[in-house]
Order: structure tokens, then sequence, then C-alpha cells
């Protein structure tokens, strides 16, 4: 939603809650582990009142432990902290869970899937970001295909039911692949809004992956 018309937020939700679309994926950034700000506590509520569908809250903010409960509270269904961000992930990964929440992980371009060994088994998500996070309308990381492949056997060596989420640049030239490649879930932001039919572009790639 990161690259929707704040402007006409309600009507965007709408856009979505009658799509294809199967979930909302908000991305919440502090301007501190991340270099920009995208909104707080008041967007998301409006994100609670209206979306009808999953609530995919990513944090991409530094000392994500803070947040977790608030986020409940507006109505996550799933969180998402950084790898990068949590010194003590296992214990933030209980904490999102303990909220009777599901919990992911998201991993920087940088950040090889093998250090997501110890944690896999605990997961019910990981995104993979194809971008360096803070921006949107940014190209995919080509890398990107390789981890999803890499991020696959973890999961299925491990027993981990994890998803595989794809977060950045996702558009209809790579999405058949990622898919190919084991993702389950792709977030698609300035492909979809910038689009001339917003709806019809997820109608699309709904129809590429599925
Ligand atoms: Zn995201």
């Amino acid at each position: 939603m990161l690259a929707c018309d704040f402007g006409n937020l309600k009507s965007e939700i709408d856009m979505v809650n009658n799509s294809k679309a199967d979930w909302f994926h908000i991305d919440v950034m502090d301007g501190v582990f991340v270099p920009n700000i995208s909104f707080g506590t008041p967007i998301m509520n409006v994100f609670k009142e209206n979306a009808k569908k999953t609530l995919d809250v990513h944090l991409m903010i530094s000392s994500p432990d803070d947040y977790l409960e608030k986020f409940s509270q507006l109505g996550a269904d799933i969180l998402t902290v950084h790898f990068e961000a949590c010194p003590h992930l296992h214990r933030t990964v209980q904490k999102i869970k303990d909220l009777n929440l599901k919990a992911g992980v998201a991993i920087n371009p940088h950040t090889p899937v093998s250090f997501l060994k110890s944690i896999i088994g605990d997961l019910d998500l990981v995104c993979i970001m194809s971008v360096n996070p803070g921006f949107g309308g940014q190209s995919f990381i080509k890398n990107t295909f390789n981890k999803v492949r890499e991020l696959r056997n973890l999961i299925n060596d491990h027993n981990s039911s994890a998803i595989i989420e794809v977060d950045g640049g996702v558009n209809s030239n790579n999405a058949k692949k990622l898919i190919e490649c084991g993702a389950n879930a792709l977030v698609a932001g300035s492909f979809v809004f910038k689009s001339k039919n917003p709806s019809n572009t997820i109608s699309e790639l709904s129809s590429i992956i599925n």
C-alpha cells in the first residue's frame, strides 16, 4: 500500500477489498532503520477500520519490540520484523506469537538466507527483500531468484511451514519465475498503483501466478 494514493486512502483500500489481492501489505518506516518515513498509527487505524482482508504489516523500524503490542491492537494479522533490526530475534518472534499473530522475518538484499537456519522452524513467513528497503518504485535485484530457491530448500529441510514472500520490484516479468523458484506471496506496490487500472493489474498478476 506504500504506492497508493494517500489522499484517497479509503477508496484505494476499497479497490483492494474488491480486487483479487489476498492481503494488504503495509510498510511502516521510521526514518531510522530505513532512510524514509512512511506512516504511523493513525493511518494503520484507517486500514483496521476499512480493510476486509489480512493485514500483513512489515515493520521497517529499529526496536520493533517496543511496538508489537501496539500493532496487534491496530489489527495486524501478520507482523514481520527485520532480521537486521533484532539482536534478540528469537525472543521477538516469540513475543509476536504470544500476541496470537503470525510471525515473519524480513531479510535485506545483503543478508544471506543461511542466517535464518536456527529460527526457520519458528517462523510463519520469511520476507525476502528484492530491493533495498526505504522507497517504493525501485528495480528488482536479480539475485532474489537464487535466494528464493535457497530458502525453499532451507524450509523443506527443516519441515517448516513458513511462507516465502518477495517484496520489492515485483511485476508481470518476474512474478511467474518467483513462484517457480518457490515463493508463495508476492508484494506488488508501484506496479499495481502506478498502472492505468490497478484492479486489472492485480487480476493479471493473479492469473500469472495461479
Ligand atoms: Zn514491505
